[in-house]
């Protein structure tokens, strides 16, 4: 029985030293030490041995279980250092590598139009002005020299809340609530969202302007041209080419509409400039006294000019954009671009 109980523990033994995981060693614990386990079936012998040999045997039996019990803890306590050691390895963090950035986004194609023009202005003396959206038909309209039965009225689709508040159609109305505000000399650009009931590939039914008024002592046209001219020449390149056309706005007298040298083809003519080699940018003219009554300013003393254009287009022809939905539809690929 001894001899039975030796070979069982070499067995055991070189069986344990195969286990690798936890899982195995449990099952030759139950294997060997368990209720129906091996050393627990030589056991069950031990009642057939004389009363001199059952100590003796017994003993045998508890050394082989000690061992055995003391080995299998030493290799579950290997078992569990190396699994230990693996996960580490493993889930090791490097702190030494670059971390992950977050993605930073980037300013609209109309916000950086919008802030060069309004640096350029700045530079040329020009103060920021702001008005609501929200306005009063008198500010819109009927102080723009624009009166109810006015026919270019039917030129600006617009949005009414009732019979005279609306959404404002361009940024004019900031000129006449500065012009109220203070006395002349007035220098202002004011850029802002416009609204008008319209939409199709070329037209959105809110859209940006910029605006600019400038209002003082012995302004002329030629101040009109040699600024706006400078303007240009600072956005577009000093090369570009600038020419102006008679054209007519009710708040303005005499007006003209500014033309740049075509940006596609450089003025040799080409689809987007309909071959004529000039495109429209921006409307312009000296302010026409009928506006200075409304807003209490003496005519005889001051003369200014003003003008206005739309962001989009700009935006659109600085940038090469063909088709101006995209600055509306806040496509990543396309904003990240710029
Ligand atoms: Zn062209």
């Amino acid at each position: 029985m001894k001899e039975q109980l030796e070979a069982l523990l070499q067995e055991a033994l070189a069986e344990l030293s195969q286990a690798s995981t936890e899982e195995g060693l449990q099952e030759l614990r139950v294997k060997y030490l368990g209720k129906k386990g091996a050393i627990t079936g030589v056991m069950k012998g031990l009642g057939a041995l004389s009363p001199e040999e059952r100590p003796l045997v017994g003993q045998v039996v508890n050394t082989v279980k000690a061992k055995l019990e003391e080995t299998l803890d030493a290799r579950g306590a290997e078992i569990r250092a190396a699994v230990k050691a693996q996960r580490l390895a493993a889930e090791k963090i490097d702190v030494t590598l670059p971390g992950r950035k977050s993605p930073l986004g980037s300013k609209h194609p109309i916000t950086l139009v919008t802030e060069e023009i309004c640096s350029i202005f700045a530079a040329l003396g020009f103060a920021v002005a702001e008005g609501p959206e929200i306005e009063l038909d008198f500010y819109n309209f009927e102080a723009l020299n624009l009166p109810k039965d006015h026919p270019a009225r039917d030129m600006q689709d617009t949005f009414y809340f009732g019979e005279s508040v609306l959404l404002r159609t361009h940024t004019s109305p900031v000129q006449i609530r500065t012009m109220l505000k203070q006395p002349p000399p007035v220098r202002i650009i004011a850029p802002g969202t416009v609204y008008r009931c319209d939409s199709d590939a070329t037209h959105s039914p809110m859209f940006h302007q910029i605006e600019g008024l400038m209002v003082d002592k012995g302004i002329t046209f030629a101040d009109l041209k040699g600024i706006l001219t400078l303007f240009i020449s600072q956005l577009f390149g000093k090369d570009i080419g600038v020419r102006l056309r008679p054209s007519f706005f009710p708040f303005t007298e005499p007006s003209a509409e500014v033309d740049i040298a075509c940006v596609i083809c450089r003025g040799k003519g080409c689809r987007v400039c309909k071959e004529t080699g000039w495109l429209e940018i921006l409307g312009s003219g000296m302010v026409d006294p009928e506006v200075y009554r409304h807003v209490g300013y003496d005519s005889e003393q001051y003369t200014g000019f003003a003008f206005g254009m739309g962001i989009e287009r700009i935006a659109m022809l600085k940038y090469g954009i063909a088709d101006m939905r995209l600055l509306f539809e806040n496509d990543l690929r396309f904003l990240k671009q710029f």
